[in-house]
């Protein structure tokens, strides 16, 4: 589903931000990227839906290459769910007109389609009595179940998350990822940047480790936590667990 290959990528003449790195998530499989801050995991799941250029390399979604000119990018990224640490809702907009505003527009849904696919959304995410408000009306952990719906009503064929939960009270941090164990389970393709190791152990198939803008550990989840290989990873994971 995707295929990240050979990517290497610069800020700046003498800045690489991303060195070879070469991955890919199969249809139905969660991977979770974890790494220390700055080495470059917001950077790569940007790449995924052309949020950010490269310079070398290529990446693919569902076949569809993502650095190829002549690809259609706003309906490549009407495919591609993403959810960021800070939730973005439109703040001038109700709960409900959030989550219908993409489906008119981009999707060219009616109202009453999006209305109905937005409320079984929120239901879904154990929000349907908060349609009506405003986000600023809602907790940390709402809105981002709130987002997640967002990206969910546009039937995305993978969702992208980037630390979803870092910017969360503690005691938030459990309800969103409740509803992302519960995606993942239902067999959404999934790529996720967390340090929730919670949730990687839970439904992750594999573990990218980054540091240093390389992709240092890909590997099933069992042997990432049973056996990790190289010392840096050894080293953030006894820093974070
Ligand atoms: P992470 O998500 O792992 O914390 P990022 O991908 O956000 O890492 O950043 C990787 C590196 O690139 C950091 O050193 C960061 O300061 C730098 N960086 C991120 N975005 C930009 C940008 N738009 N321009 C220049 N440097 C950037
Ligand atoms: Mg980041």
């Amino acid at each position: 589903m995707i295929e990240i290959s050979h990517v290497n990528k610069w800020y700046s003449p003498t800045f690489q931000v991303l060195t070879d790195c070469t991955t890919s998530v199969t249809k139905g499989e969660v991977v979770v990227v974890c790494g220390p801050s700055g080495s470059g995991k917001s950077t790569l799941i940007k790449c995924v839906n052309a949020l950010e250029p490269f310079q070398e390399g290529d990446i693919s979604v569902d076949g569809t290459k993502v650095n190829d000119p002549k690809t259609n990018l706003p309906k490549l990224r009407s495919r591609v769910g993403m959810v960021f640490q800070h939730f973005e809702l439109f703040p001038h907009l109700k709960i409900i007109d959030n989550l219908c505003l993409a489906q008119q527009k981009v999707l060219g849904r009616s109202s009453d389609k999006a209305v109905a696919k937005g409320m079984q959304l929120l239901d879904r995410v154990g929000l349907n009595e908060q349609a009506q408000k405003f986000p600023a009306q809602l907790s940390g952990g709402q809105q981002q179940r709130v987002a997640i719906a967002r990206a969910l009503a546009m039937d995305p064929i993978v969702m992208l998350f980037d630390e979803p939960t870092s910017a969360l009270d503690p005691e938030m941090v459990s309800e969103v990822l409740d509803v992302m164990v519960d995606l993942a389970r239902e067999g959404m393709t999934m790529m996720v940047v967390t340090h929730e190791m919670g949730f990687a152990r839970k439904v992750a198939n594999r573990v990218i480790f980054m540091d240093r803008g390389e992709i240092v550990e890909d590997a099933p989840k069992d042997d990432f936590f049973g056996k990790t290989r190289s010392d840096r990873a050894q080293k953030f994971l006894s820093k974070i667990l």
